[in-house]
């Protein structure tokens, strides 16, 4: 009786096979369950070791990521067309906006409608966790700064306790987590913080300007130890005025300042 019983149940699950692998299957049970676990094994590769639980697909045309390094984003088609500022380009194009020794960007602003859509929802539609895989897309260039400083701090550019209330995170910290991972640094969400409300400085002039960001930054409760070498992090690089005044501060209270990382150049 009993065994009559698994030896159905065995002819039930042997018939799923069948229709699940698409053609008539003549063995044994034992025989079957070598086949299935070939087909777990092969699907258990495609969905997890490096890419995690979900299969990943590119951000911008929906193509699957099949054997792609874990922080890429965009397949070799979409990612040829993106306004790539990784490396020394756009270390050099920041650098004229910023005088510090080291400095990271991922891709330009306003020139790929796709990418505008990502930094949008990261800001404003509340996805935190594209920060963190843009940062370690950026963090990815090939130019780490592990070779002149280790450890390094990484500190978000901080947002107004009321903004990041309303918003519910800092971007910049998100994106400082994605570095973190790639340069095995730690991030200090809380060494500065912003204490003035000021919408934007766009429409000022550079004076202006320089003397409001002066004041609107400070040393914030958890500052890393005044040996740790520091990379400021934000998402946008506009004028340099914010990265500028945040250097600043850390400066004035005997801090080093290697650089900073931004995930675009506007
Ligand atoms: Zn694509």
């Amino acid at each position: 009786m009993l065994t009559s019983k698994v030896d159905n149940s065995c002819r039930f699950e042997g018939n799923l096979i069948h229709v699940l692998l698409g053609h008539e299957f003549q063995g044994s049970v034992d025989a079957i369950h070598q086949e299935v676990n070939v087909v777990l094994i092969y699907f258990g590769n495609m969905f997890s070791g490096n890419q995690g639980l979900v299969p990943r697909h590119c951000i911008q045309c929906g193509l699957w990521l099949t054997a792609q390094e874990k922080w890429q984003l965009g397949c070799v088609i979409c990612e040829g067309i993106w306004p790539d500022l990784r490396g020394e380009i756009g270390e050099q194009l920041m650098k004229e906006r910023c005088a510090l020794h080291r400095m990271w960007t991922g891709f330009r602003l306003r020139e790929n409608a796709a990418l505008e859509r990502q930094i949008h929802a990261l800001k404003y539609q509340g996805r935190r966790r594209l920060g963190l895989r843009w940062g370690q897309w950026v963090a990815n260039s090939n130019n780490a700064p592990t070779a002149e400083a280790q450890p390094i701090a990484l500190i978000p550019v901080p947002l107004h306790w009321r903004r990041q209330w309303h918003r519910g995170f800092n971007q910049a910290s998100w994106i400082a987590r994605g570095v973190s991972r790639e340069w095995n640094a730690v991030v200090y969400p809380k060494a500065l913080v912003r204490h003035s409300h000021a919408r934007s400085y766009t429409g000022f002039s550079r004076q202006k300007r320089e003397d409001l960001a002066d004041s609107t930054y400070r040393l914030g409760p958890n500052p890393p130890d005044a040996a740790i070498p520091i990379v400021l992090v934000d998402d946008v690089l506009t004028t340099g005025t914010t990265i500028r005044a945040c250097a600043s501060v850390l400066e004035a209270s005997n801090r080093e300042v290697l650089g900073a990382l931004t995930l675009a150049l506007a």
